[in-house]
């Protein structure tokens, strides 16, 4: 193989990465900092990258790597998916391998043998293995274009993916200090990036922020009441057939909800770190290589996947804090058309997350950072206004309204709450703040309970203050006092309700508090045709479906004859501008974004053979 550069110099001067970028990847231009990005690394130079998932991040070390004389280290933790990765670059005619604990000797020594005589583009490394002197000597004794630290977030303490190999990647600096090192991360808050850069030792790296937002994501954050038929009622009703991933906390739930998706006749894989590694990889390769498989995971699931048609991710449970939410929510639709980012949400969740930090084994301070991103995301449920501007907001991006979220869509009812929250604040001081959320609604609305009399607690002030509202309103209350910070859940004495002191002033009537009215879960339906801000739709005629669905079935096919996810061989968006030109040579069919030279070599006279004998 090999020939790239040749393929490069043969064209008439010009920008050479723009070259490689339309004849070998087959797309037409950069994307926002890319090409900022490719000529400051090509140039020697480091670079610090934060870019939200499916901005285009592997661009941004494939092809200065392919500028630069000698291999390009990719690092990263994503074992499983070096494989696909690798594949993916093949189809392009760009020559790469990986390096990992899958291999046996003999294959791990034949991928270091090309590694040393430059025969290789880019190598994937996992961390560990790059740690060991074995591949440290290996890169001594070769010439390396550069380092991309991919998912360089993990090197963060206070994050959600920590990986103690990455703090030890500081030593590609010392160790080889004149090679240019790229980090590149979705993880976008101030804190991380200070840290990355600090521990990375990437002190003279230049800082490439991209938008982050997604403008084809849809937010909903909705009112938990039975979560699992209500995730039922949102894949029927919107997203039928589609490929989509479900996120629970615990791997308990993950194949509970699996088996009952199933059941419901949708096909739903579980996936979770306590399956045996078989079960789970064969499920990962499921998802990625069929078109409607809907998986149900831990967090332990996604990082790295790069699928582009998955049209939806919903959260079962509350996530941690809005980074781990941001990140999930950004595996839907990368490809760029419509996809939902779907949650169902309820007081019980923001009780067992605060218990979680609570138990925890951390340290004190640690618990507190946990304690401020739960909160966050607490903010982010509860909020009144747009949830995208909430989001990007979090990450230093000022944003106005975007049309396209649930409170934009369907602007949630606000309401003075002081009443109410008094009456839920004093309910919980009368009963000497021992009383857990359901012992406490039934004093608020009357109810005759046997715990009630033993108690004696219909004699209080407060017994049958709030019987005007439901059980349901009442937990809604409830939860945004704990949003607000009024009261806690106290985990050691039976998830009893205490006031805090930010609860005295509300009591006390100084302080207003406005709250979002409940709103009773209704069932999905499709959404109403308004498109979101930056979506253009497909708009194929019936003659143009027929041959994209034609291309779509010689894509299946051939997808399985060079075992690779279908993906790999075209996406939606190629495969819809060839429908619409209908190219009759080659030449026209070089145009097409997505096609670059080795895949127009490859299968371009297949392609205008199908669509000659459809004419
Ligand atoms: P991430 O930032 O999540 O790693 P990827 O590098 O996987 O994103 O890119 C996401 C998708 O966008 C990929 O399918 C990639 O081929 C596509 N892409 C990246 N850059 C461009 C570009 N300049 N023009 C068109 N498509 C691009
Ligand atoms: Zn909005």
């Amino acid at each position: 193989m090999g020939g790239l550069n040749a393929v490069v110099s043969e064209s008439s001067g010009g920008d050479r990465a723009l070259d490689l970028l339309q004849t070998v990847f087959g797309y037409p231009s950069f994307r926002g900092h890319q090409a900022e990005i490719v000529r400051h690394i090509a140039h020697g130079g480091d670079a610090l990258v934060l870019m939200p998932t499916g901005g285009g991040k592997s661009l941004c070390y494939q092809i200065p790597a392919l500028l630069r004389d000698g291999v390009g280290v990719v690092i990263s933790p994503l074992i499983a998916l070096m494989q696909d990765q690798v594949d993916a670059l093949a189809e392009v005619g760009v020559r790469a391998a990986f390096l990992n604990s899958t291999q046996t000797y003999e294959e791990a020594a034949r991928i270091e043998r090309r590694v040393r005589s430059g025969d290789l583009d880019l190598v994937y490394v996992a961390p560990e293995r790059l740690m060991t002197p074995r591949c440290l000597d290996l890169l001594a004794a070769s010439k390396i274009a550069l380092f991309a630290i991919d998912e360089a977030h993990c090197v963060s303490q206070w994050g959600h993916d920590f990986r103690p190999e990455y703090i030890k990647l500081s030593v590609l600096h010392e160790r080889f200090p004149t090679v240019p090192r790229i980090a590149l991360t979705a993880t976008a808050d101030h804190q991380t990036r200070t840290e990355i850069a600090h521990r990375l030792q990437l002190d003279d790296a230049l800082h490439f922020v991209s938008s982050f937002d997604r403008p084809n994501i849809r937010y909903q954050i909705v009112e938990k009441a039975n979560g699992r038929k209500q995730l039922l009622d949102f894949i029927e009703g919107e997203h039928a057939g589609d490929a989509g991933i479900v996120y629970c906390l615990s791997r308990k739930k993950v194949e509970e909800t699996a088996a009952f998706l199933n059941d419901s006749g949708i096909a739903a894989l579980p996936y979770h770190a306590g399956m045996d590694f078989a079960t789970r990889t064969a499920n990962q390769a499921r998802f990625l290589r069929e078109e409607s498989i809907v998986m149900v995971a831990t967090i332990a699931f996604g990082m790295g996947i790069d699928k582009p048609d998955v049209r939806f991710v919903a959260h079962l449970d509350l996530p941690k804090s809005i980074e781990g939410y941001y990140q999930e929510t950004g595996r839907a639709g990368r490809d760029g058309t419509p996809a939902n980012a779907w949650m169902a949400y309820g007081l019980q969740d923001v009780v067992q997350q605060r218990r979680m930090i609570d138990e925890s084994e951390a340290d004190e301070t640690f618990k507190r950072v946990l304690g401020v991103k739960l909160d966050a995301m607490l903010g982010l449920c509860e909020t009144l206004s747009c949830r995208r501007v909430r989001l990007l907001e979090y990450f230093g991006q000022p944003a106005t309204p975007c049309g396209n979220c649930d409170t934009c869509l369907t602007p949630p009812v606000s309401f003075d709450g002081t009443v109410p929250m008094q009456k839920l604040l004093s309910a919980i001081y009368r009963v000497d703040q021992r009383f857990g959320a359901l012992h406490v609604i039934d004093v608020l609305r009357g109810v005759d309970s046997d715990k009630i009399k033993q108690w004696r607690h219909d004699q209080l002030s407060t017994f049958g203050i709030g019987a005007e509202r439901t059980e349901a309103e009442w937990r809604a209350i409830l939860r945004q006092a704990i949003a607000l910070g009024l009261v806690t859940v106290d985990h050691e004495a039976y998830n009893a309700l205490k006031l805090t002191d930010a609860a005295r002033p509300v009591l006390r009537g100084g302080q207003q508090v406005q709250l979002r009215q409940y709103q009773k879960p209704v069932k999905q339906k499709r959404p109403s045709s308004s498109k979101p801000k930056g979506y253009v739709e497909s708009d194929l005629s019936d003659a143009e479906q027929v041959v994209f669905d034609r291309l779509r079935w010689w894509r299946v096919e051939t997808a399985r004859k060079h075992n690779v996810p279908a993906y790999v061989i075209f996406h939606d968006a190629t495969m819809r501008e060839i429908a619409k030109a209908r190219p009759g040579s080659l030449n026209d069919l070089r145009g097409v974004t997505g096609v670059g030279e080795k895949k127009l070599e490859t299968y371009g006279e297949e392609i205008i053979a199908l669509i000659e004998a459809m004419r």
